[in-house]
């Protein structure tokens, strides 16, 4: 559980309970009464092409500062799924996009998130480093830094579009990535059926 001190509706100190009728701990206000649930952030993103090529952003934002990612990021209020996608884009790489179909859903439990990444079509290549980029460049996949990749979600989902393209089909993927205990950065990655 992430950690909270303070309430956000009176500012008085909150205290960890199971309130009633529920049956997890929930950070409670002692004073109000206000219970102040947590649940997972939805990250929205593309995989942006142009002909033959897939365009990379490389991070100059901590974490994993100096790898190479998807544009992706935090879903906003009020937007849809796919707006949110072709915003973080062109946020993150100033591209304009086509926002096609959803292609991966991965679930993060480990860090309380859920992945939705859509293939999109670039519609120019006046692309740029956005703020959270130190440069944006487009790859073919034999060029793709597979050693240089920021996060597993994105590495998976670049390796599953890669093998369905050359398949010439785009099925929905899914599945669930998980962090193995211990200090090194090991994951295991749970694909669910092959939908195709
Ligand atoms: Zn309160």
């Amino acid at each position: 559980m992430m950690g909270m001190n303070y309430c956000s509706e009176c500012g008085k100190s909150v205290e960890v309970s199971i309130p009633e009728g529920d049956n997890r701990p929930r950070h409670v206000c002692s004073t109000c009464g206000a219970i102040h649930y947590q649940n997972p952030k939805v990250v929205v993103g593309c995989i942006p092409v142009w002909e033959q090529q897939v365009l990379l952003c490389r991070r100059a934002i901590e974490p994993r500062y100096g790898y190479w990612t998807l544009p992706a990021g935090f879903m906003e209020n009020g937007e849809t799924s796919q707006q949110g996608a072709a915003r973080e884009t062109l946020e993150e790489a100033c591209a304009r996009v086509d926002v096609e179909g959803l292609y991966t859903l991965f679930n993060l439990p480990h860090i309380s998130q859920i992945y939705l990444l859509y293939r999109s079509r670039l519609l120019d290549i006046d692309f740029d480093a956005g703020e959270e980029s130190l440069e944006v460049a487009l790859f073919h996949e034999h060029e793709i830094p597979w050693d240089e990749i920021a996060f597993p979600v994105i590495q998976e989902s670049l390796r599953l579009y890669f093998a369905d393209r050359n398949r010439g089909v785009f099925p929905l993927r899914s599945g669930t990535i998980e962090r193995l205990p211990g200090e090194a950065r090991r994951f295991r990655i749970l694909l669910d059926d092959d939908p195709a």
